[in-house]
């Protein structure tokens, strides 16, 4: 069974085909970045436009890749993301499924994160405690099996991901700054600053990022003229990386799970990888990271977990779906 996947949630145009016992057979990525950086964020409806104009000719060039004249379903994602960059690909995905006269699947862009450690040789066994940190969200979740999703904490204010970028944005990096922050972090002293670990001092499993950004502007503000970019670039880090492998460790302590599961553009982070490996080893238990390039938005992980939602049995009707806010608790296995 093949599975044609399309992400259009947000900045960049992904595809890919999926084949049961085979794994990912051609997929293609478009990101838009270098559009938006001039703007320093993206622009919903310039995102929209690009979707459209890119999406149809990458389909054509997967199936040619992988020999396909079609496949034999189709999986979107169906949010939680831009609603006119989730219409696109929802609108072409379900036509292209009702030409072609085979099933289609909704994806959660956050379900698709969370299952990208599995289209890894060694994959996870269910369950697992895993920590999603994109642009968007922060959320640390107890997954019992695909689709049984009990959310354990989340961000109150801005998502990790979005901390990096604010952050870099101070620094003067270009948007999204989060791999060029940590680019810039390795040339800092790490023990010229020091940033608060937020929530970390009370139980319980919340995030707050939002104080690391205004730390940081104070920090540059008092420094003047002083060059203490890459400085202030590595006590950021040290402190989202420590703050979120606090939390993990708790995560894992509170559910006695064993195995964590790390997803989201910022889980390409070098530092996150390294120092969740070390704590989790230390425990005794195992972590799981998709490789890089599936770490932040791809059409593979659609692929991927449309293949799992339609070999359970699940498609969908003739409606296109496109929801901007979608819990990720609220779906059923
Ligand atoms: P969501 O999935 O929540 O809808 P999104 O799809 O925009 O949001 P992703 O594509 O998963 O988010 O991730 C993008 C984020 O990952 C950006 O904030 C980016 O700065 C961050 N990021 C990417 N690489 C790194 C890195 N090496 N270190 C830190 N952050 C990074
Ligand atoms: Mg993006
Ligand atoms: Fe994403």
């Amino acid at each position: 069974c093949s599975v044609l996947g399309i992400e259009t949630s947000c900045d960049e145009t992904g595809v890919a085909i999926y084949q049961g016992g085979r794994g990912i057979v051609a997929e293609r990525l478009h990101t838009q970045a270098a559009m938006h950086a001039r703007y320093g964020g993206v622009v919903p409806e310039l995102a929209s436009r690009d979707h459209i104009r890119r999406l149809l000719p990458l389909v054509r060039e997967i199936l040619d890749h992988a020999g396909l004249m079609q496949p034999d379903a189709v999986a979107y994602t169906a949010g939680p993301g831009l609603i006119g960059a989730l219409h696109v690909g929802a609108s072409v995905g379900r036509s292209l499924a009702f030409g072609w006269g085979v099933p289609t699947v909704g994806v959660h862009h956050l379900e698709g994160h969370l299952l990208a450690p599995m289209l890894e040789p060694e994959p996870p066994d269910f369950p697992f405690i895993a920590l999603l940190v994109s642009g968007g969200h922060t959320l640390l979740v107890d997954v019992a099996d695909v689709g049984r999703y009990a959310l354990l904490g989340e961000s109150l204010d801005d998502a990790a991901g979005e901390a990096f970028d604010k952050t870099a944005k101070l620094l003067g990096l270009p948007y999204p700054g989060g791999a060029a922050l940590a680019a810039l972090a390795q040339q800092g002293d790490g023990q010229r600053f020091r940033f608060p670990r937020p929530m970390t001092d009370r139980p319980g499993l919340d995030f707050s990022f939002s104080g690391l950004k205004t730390f940081a502007m104070n920090t540059l503000r008092e420094a003047g003229e002083a060059d203490i970019g890459a400085d202030v670039a590595r006590a950021f880090e040290d402190a989202v990386v420590d703050t979120l492998l606090i939390k993990c460790r708790r995560a894992l302590a509170q559910t006695g799970r064993r195995r964590l599961v790390v997803a989201g553009g910022v889980s390409a982070n070098r530092r996150l990888r390294e120092g969740l490996a070390a704590m989790v080893d230390d425990q005794g238990g195992s972590v799981f990271f998709p490789r890089p390039e599936y770490c932040t938005d791809n059409g593979a992980m659609i692929a991927y977990a449309g293949w799992r939602r339609l070999v359970a049995g699940q498609s969908d009707d003739l409606e296109i779906r496109a929801m901007p806010r979608w819990p990720l608790a609220s779906l059923v296995g």
